[in-house]
């Protein structure tokens, strides 16, 4: 199922979409909830980021083809980085070019969202814990990247993590065609078979050091093919059976 959480009349909610219509559920997200009867057009609310974080963990270099293209060594573990909470946006949300940079890419990236909280789980335990997948788009001021040596201001700018549409609850990560579109001209195309460090490692990985929390995103890594954005530009991180994530760069000032 694919949960969302939504805007109706100035109310955050959230529901299950199925087709062009999100049913509205009540209880937890992360928790237990029912479905309720009431139910609304997709085109009549707006999205929200469908969870809240306390944290995104992001992962370096975690595709075959990418090292292969780069000619870097596949690591032998994941590099991990974190994203502020603040940099969350949802589908159809304005990513916004901050002045600082003159760089600025798009890097699509398969998105695990955790259902409970994990700590020290071995591989055989992650997927309890995992609640889903989403799309991710992991947009980094490539200049300061390379500037400042650590990427926390590279990849921490507001809106710098974009994540949605929503939580695909019922699918196998493994195998899912993963495509990144600037203005409609596909960039980046690859499988998540493609992956150095799948889902279950990653999460076994990273709860040995941190305390992932339900809700909390890992952005898995991204595939060859990254590239800059410019205002006025759409991006679209779309990943079979999950959906498509979209964004549009603006100014700060833009309408
Ligand atoms: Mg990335």
């Amino acid at each position: 199922m694919k949960l969302a959480r939504f805007l109706h009349q100035e109310k955050e909610r959230f529901g299950i979409v199925e087709g062009d219509h999100i049913q509205v559920a009540e209880g937890a997200l992360f928790g237990s909830f029912n479905v309720t009867r009431q139910g609304y057009p997709l085109e009549e609310i707006k999205l929200l980021p469908p969870t809240q974080p306390s944290k995104i963990v992001a992962v370096g270099l975690n595709y075959k083809d990418h090292a292969a293209e780069v000619k870097i060594e596949i690591p032998d573990e994941p590099l991990l980085f974190l994203k502020p909470s603040s940099a969350v946006i949802g589908h159809l949300d304005h990513i916004i070019y901050p002045p600082m940079s003159h760089r600025v890419d798009f890097e699509g990236e398969l998105g695990i969202v955790m259902g409970k909280t994990a700590q020290g789980v071995p591989e055989e335990g992650a997927d309890e814990c995992i609640l889903g997948y989403t799309c991710c788009n992991d947009v980094t001021a490539r200049d300061l990247q390379g500037k400042d040596g650590q990427w926390t201001r590279a990849k921490g700018f507001d809106t710098f993590a974009p994540v949605g549409p929503w939580i695909e609850t019922e699918i196998d990560p493994t195998c899912l065609q993963l495509e990144t579109f600037l203005n409609g001209e596909r960039k980046q195309a690859s499988n998540t078979s493609n992956l150095i460090f799948p889902p279950r490692r990653l999460v076994s990985f990273i709860s040995q050091i941190m305390t992932l929390y339900p809700g909390d995103v890992i952005a898995t890594g991204t595939p060859s093919g990254i590239g800059p954005m410019n205002v006025g530009d759409t991006v679209e991180v779309r990943i079979e059976g999950i959906g498509n994530l979209v964004n549009r760069v603006t100014t700060r000032h833009a309408a």
